[in-house]
């Protein structure tokens, strides 16, 4: 593999900025364990307060998040319902099933990303010895880089309510899906009992995510939390960079979003690729699988590199991805085509 100069693989990629290093060099800490960290408490307030949400807990990664929120949500025996390439069924290395024998009921997705109603509705199963006992639904917003809309999330929160069903939403990238539909972060978490935040992605901090939801809630996942082993001590010096993130990296979300759309117009004037016109910061350019191989060969040796498989490409912009990393990487794909 050569040097990577373009990273496109993801927005976990990026690297603190001076200003977020130093905010982290500053940061007062304590013990987080024993809740003596005052910069861990200081962003879990202020991320509750954004949220309108009653409490909020600082987690090491967004996949601990999802599993606290499902081991919050569901006893041993109970079922949670997820779309079949959600991150919390799809991505978690079966972690629910493993570590909470929750058994996860997977739907099958709709060409937008949704997860029909009715799916949703004939998958709860009734109370009865042979099932297992539905108990939650998990959203993910955005999915696949898609910002899912507020109706159909509160056509799901209206299922979730008519059958007494906890809400979770793997807001991964809620902070892009909010940009997307033009409403602020708690809109688009209000129906949710416990929404997970990653601070890590977009927002550019090194690490972290955050569950937030109701207290109840929120203080069962903390006692898993440290059965999982993710009490951290002297965190704050990571929450320090949160809070740095909150501050500078929100509203810059528009031009990742903007450079993502640029770049799939970049794409999609070659017809041998279908893109997807992004709603976020996630661009998806599908080929045939020999271009597709032949692509990646040579972008690669140009320094440039995406997520996703062979026959689809995953372009993500983010904070250390500027104007000149598009405009290489569209004529470098302009001069694979061209050749
Ligand atoms: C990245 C991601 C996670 C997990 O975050 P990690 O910090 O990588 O564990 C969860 N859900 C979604 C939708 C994600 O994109």
């Amino acid at each position: 593999m050569n040097t990577i100069r373009h990273d496109f693989r993801s927005d976990t990629v990026t690297r603190p900025s001076d200003g977020m290093r130093a905010a982290m060099a500053e940061a007062e800490v304590g013990d987080d364990v024993y809740g003596d960290d005052p910069t861990v408490n200081l962003l879990e307030q202020r991320i509750a307060g954004m949220m309108d949400k009653e409490a909020a807990m600082f987690v090491p990664s967004g996949t601990m998040s999802n599993l606290l929120a499902l081991l919050a949500h569901c006893e041993r025996g109970d079922e949670y319902i997820a779309g079949q390439d959600a991150h919390c069924y799809a991505h978690e290395a079966g972690g629910a099933a493993v570590l909470g024998s929750i058994q996860p009921q997977p739907i099958a997705h709709q060409a937008d990303g949704t997860m029909a109603i009715d799916d949703i509705e004939n998958a709860i199963k009734p109370d009865d010895s042979h099932y297992a006992r539905t108990r939650l639904i998990a959203l993910e917003n955005t999915f696949g880089g898609r910002a899912l809309p507020m109706g159909y999330m509160d056509a799901v929160a209206d299922v979730a309510d008519r059958h007494g069903l906890g809400l979770h939403l793997d807001g991964a990238r809620g902070f892009n899906a909010a940009l997307a539909l033009s409403i602020d972060i708690a809109t688009l978490g209000k129906r949710f009992d416990t929404v997970s935040i990653c601070l890590s992605k977009g927002l550019g901090a090194p690490v972290g995510s955050v569950l937030v939801g109701r207290g109840e809630l929120i203080g069962k996942a903390r006692r898993y939390r440290k059965m999982v082993g993710g009490g951290l001590r002297q965190s704050g010096i990571l929450a320090a960079a949160a809070l740095y993130a909150l501050d500078h990296n929100v509203e810059r979300l528009a031009d990742d979003h903007k450079r993502a759309k640029r770049l799939a117009e970049g794409l999609a004037r070659h017809p041998q690729l279908s893109v997807t016109m992004p709603d976020t910061n996630i661009v998806w350019a599908k080929a045939e699988r020999e271009v597709s191989g032949a692509l990646t060969e040579h972008l690669e040796s140009m320094g440039i590199a995406f997520g996703g498989g062979y026959g689809e490409h995953r372009w993500v912009t983010h904070i250390d991805i500027g104007d000149d990393d598009i405009e290489n990487a569209i004529s470098a794909v302009d001069t694979f085509f061209k050749d």
